[in-house]
């Protein structure tokens, strides 16, 4: 008799966008490049493909369906093509419809939706960051519009590194411009999250400004937001050139429009997973890093192998126990490894890497520092 409700379990993930799970073969290489075995977590992706096969319950729990970061490890990796965090993203849809998601997650759709970002923070607040600064906005004049994601609108520490990027833009002479309080979230991380219908509403909105706004070219500061408008919004019609701006920072050093050099720092970098693996984005963080002069130290793991800082998916917003976060690893590794600055060039990795440095007690000897701060200090 159970049978029935479990196959439809099963069926409705496959409805949701979870088609690919009944590729998995049950192999087990997910759980093994996952980092969460790693840090003692009852996760195991296998587990919860096989769950979601069968359609069994028990896998909502905060500590395995919502463990996932999306960091796409497994999903470059699994012999079977199945698309994994697209299984994770149905299954959260599902318990969304719900409205059982985590209440901490349930609290930030709220926000996105009462005030087109996850912070809590007031609408009109969202061009603060920018007072004082010289900081065009964008009427269809200007070659690219500038994305800043919410976090570095409104986090007082990520600020900082939308501050520095507009000393770079502005040094380099480039056409750029805000649009500011009418921006809403990209809704990346509510996608992730499972709140399909909210993500879609968004990303209709955010298109519809885009273009009556004559927006053509986009800089983000933020690989999230880069990820979602280059590999998401096009279903939605929203078809813009975008770039991270790491990308366009190398363009610029390599036309002579910024030079570079004399941070005599050893540095090591790290991948955000939006960028690096979500995005295929490598080598220009890393040469950028080079052209300031610094001695570029590597993460064992780097590259398509980077370990995750632990902010996706939502986590960024969810409890993790110290010795649980992937960053407070890193930032070991880090120290370990001589480094005196990880730089990395995303508003969540920041976040995470700043917590991490200051949980182990060597805020005051290692550096986190996003690229575009480290570039800004050069100008
Ligand atoms: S790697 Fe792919 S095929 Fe293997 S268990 Fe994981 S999801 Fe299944
Ligand atoms: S996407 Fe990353 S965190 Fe999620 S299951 Fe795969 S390896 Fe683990």
């Amino acid at each position: 008799m159970p049978a029935t409700p479990f196959l439809e379990v099963s069926e409705a993930i496959a409805l949701m966008g979870g088609d690919t799970l009944y590729q998995c073969m049950q192999c087990g290489l997910c759980s093994g490049l996952c980092p969460w075995p790693g840090v003692e977590s009852p996760f195991r992706t296998r587990q919860l493909i096989k769950m979601g096969q069968l359609g069994l319950e028990g896998f909502e729990s905060d500590d395995i369906l919502y463990a996932c970061t999306t960091c796409k490890l497994c999903v470059n990796n699994c012999p079977r093509e199945v698309a994994i965090i697209d299984v994770v993203r149905a299954m959260r849809a599902m318990i969304a419809e719900t409205g059982a998601a985590p209440a901490m997650l349930r609290t930030i759709m709220g926000s996105i939706h009462s005030n087109g970002n996850p912070w809590s923070e007031p609408r009109e607040k969202r061009e603060n960051w920018a007072e004082g600064l010289d900081v065009p906005r964008f009427d269809g004049s200007q070659e690219y519009f500038l994305s800043v994601c919410c976090t570095s609108a409104y986090d007082p520490r990520s600020q900082a590194i939308a501050k520095a990027l507009v000393k770079i833009l502005n040094a380099a002479g480039v056409s750029y411009g805000i649009i500011g309080n009418e921006e809403s979230c990209c809704g990346e991380a509510l996608r992730k999250m499972g709140d399909e219908e909210q993500f879609m509403g968004l990303a209709e909105k955010n298109i519809n400004l885009f273009n009556d706004k004559g927006v053509k070219k986009i800089i983000t500061t933020s690989p999230h937001c880069f990820t979602t408008f280059t590999q998401e919004y096009p279903e939605f019609g929203g078809e813009f050139e975008v770039v991270h701006y790491t990308q366009l920072l190398k363009q610029l050093l390599d036309e002579g429009k910024i030079s570079l050099g004399g941070y005599e720092k050893k540095v090591i970098y790290h991948d955000p997973c939006y960028l690096g693996r979500h995005s295929e984005v490598f080598d220009e963080p890393r040469e950028l890093i080079d052209a300031c002069g610094a001695e570029r130290l590597e993460f064992g793991n780097n590259k398509g192998m980077a370990m995750c800082c632990g902010g996706g998916g939502g986590r960024l917003w969810m409890e993790t126990e110290p010795e649980q976060r992937f960053s407070t690893h890193k930032v070991r590794e880090a120290v370990d490894k001589g480094a005196e600055v990880v730089a990395t060039c995303c508003p969540y990795c920041i976040n995470m890497f700043v917590d991490s440095a200051k949980g182990e007690n060597v805020d005051e000897t290692l550096e986190i520092k996003d690229l575009a701060e480290i570039i800004a200090e050069q100008l």
